[in-house]
């Protein structure tokens, strides 16, 4: 071996060692080849969303030379998108990507690691998970199920979705067919909308065809990709229900805790990367979405007011329901709303007199 070579592969203090095979182990301890699948709950198509996991990936690799790999298969690659937790419960998989709270049919407390209806926005959900006990709180449940949490991006506010007639009161909600899932669909159920469970592919036909009235799905940038505005003029916001969805990368247990520290801290940091990334990507790419989506005919309406303070009274019943006889949710929802009260304190102040200031000086 050149010296130059050794010099760069050996640990500090291992030179007068060199010969003796005993100082390889070291080394290969520190810098092992580690390859790992991670099963998206995404397809392709949701470039953002999708794409975080690309971006963490290569972080992973990039600062280990290549020694530990991470494979990114999309939904149904592998397994279905919406058992992706449970192939990183099983082991299947090592690593997945994926929205929590598909999985409130095993738990309604998994909501709070993606959104829950008027929780926090995506600014304040970053702020619970990492300085508020949020993650701790999330890992100390996702623990029963083999899992390892963090924090893998966010949407930010989502649009409300779309409608083929206008909503003007409370009793519109009435009996109107809506594709919109997990808790936000038990609590339009209270205003007596019907709530439905479709696939993303099929939320197009189902609105042609007149067999759903209304679809929600995220905002500008993924709804134009599939072109609800042409059967469903009517763009409502904001998404009540996702007022910051967050996406979350879980870790086999067993599997993260076989990580050498190095790889464990660098894990940690490209998802936080991906993190950042994927809320960037959507603020700088929704704009332009939005200016296409108005030209090519969406009208945009707010929720009337009635509608918005409906839903938040049928909200808060919901969660009275879930946290009489389900304790790790209401101790979770104490904190979020605990943690709310004290941001919107805050929010109100600089945050918001700001946006609001500049909001009017751009239409001036
Ligand atoms: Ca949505």
């Amino acid at each position: 071996m050149k010296r130059r070579e050794f010099m760069k592969a050996a640990p500090l203090g291992a030179v007068a060692a060199a010969a003796i095979p005993l100082a390889a182990p070291a080394l290969a301890e520190t810098a092992p080849k580690v390859s790992w699948r991670l099963t998206s709950s995404f397809p392709k198509s949701l470039d953002t969303i999708y794409g975080a996991a690309e971006v963490m990936a290569k972080a992973v690799s990039e600062a280990t030379d290549g020694n530990f790999q991470i494979q990114v298969f999309a939904a149904g690659e592998l397994v279905p998108g919406l058992q992706a937790a449970d192939a990183v419960t099983a082991g299947t998989v090592e690593m997945c990507h994926t929205a929590p709270y598909y999985y409130v049919g095993k738990d309604p407390t998994f909501a709070f690691g993606t959104a829950v209806p008027f929780g926090l926005n995506s600014r304040q959900l970053s702020a619970w998970f990492r300085h508020g006990g949020g993650m701790d709180l999330l890992n100390a449940f996702f623990a029963k199920y083999n899992i390892v949490g963090f924090p893998g991006g966010n949407t930010g506010t989502q649009m409300g979705g779309w409608f083929r007639k206008e909503i003007k009161t409370v009793a519109d909600m009435s009996g109107l067919k809506m594709r919109i899932g997990g808790l936000a669909g038990r609590v339009i159920a209270k205003l007596g909308a019907v709530p439905q469970q479709i696939a993303g592919g099929d939320i197009y036909p189902s609105l042609e065809k007149g067999t759903i009235d209304a679809a929600e799905w995220v905002g500008p940038y993924d709804d134009e990709k599939l072109g609800f505005y042409k059967v469903a003029p009517h763009y409502y916001y904001p998404g009540w229900w996702e007022g910051g969805a967050a996406l979350q990368f879980f870790v086999n247990k067993a599997k993260w805790e076989e990580l050498p520290k190095t790889y464990k801290a660098v894990l940690t940091q490209a998802t936080a990367l991906a993190d950042v990334d994927m809320q960037a990507k959507y603020d700088a790419r929704n704009p332009a979405a939005l200016k296409r989506l108005v030209q090519n005919g969406a009208l945009l309406h707010p929720f009337p007011a009635e509608v918005m303070e409906a839903s938040l009274k049928a909200a808060n019943e919901l969660y009275a329901e879930i946290g009489k006889d389900n304790e790790a949710f209401r101790k979770m929802h104490e904190a979020v709303w605990a943690f709310r009260d004290d941001e919107y304190l805050w929010w109100q102040i600089a945050e918001f007199t700001y946006d609001a200031f500049m909001i009017r000086a751009r239409r001036g």
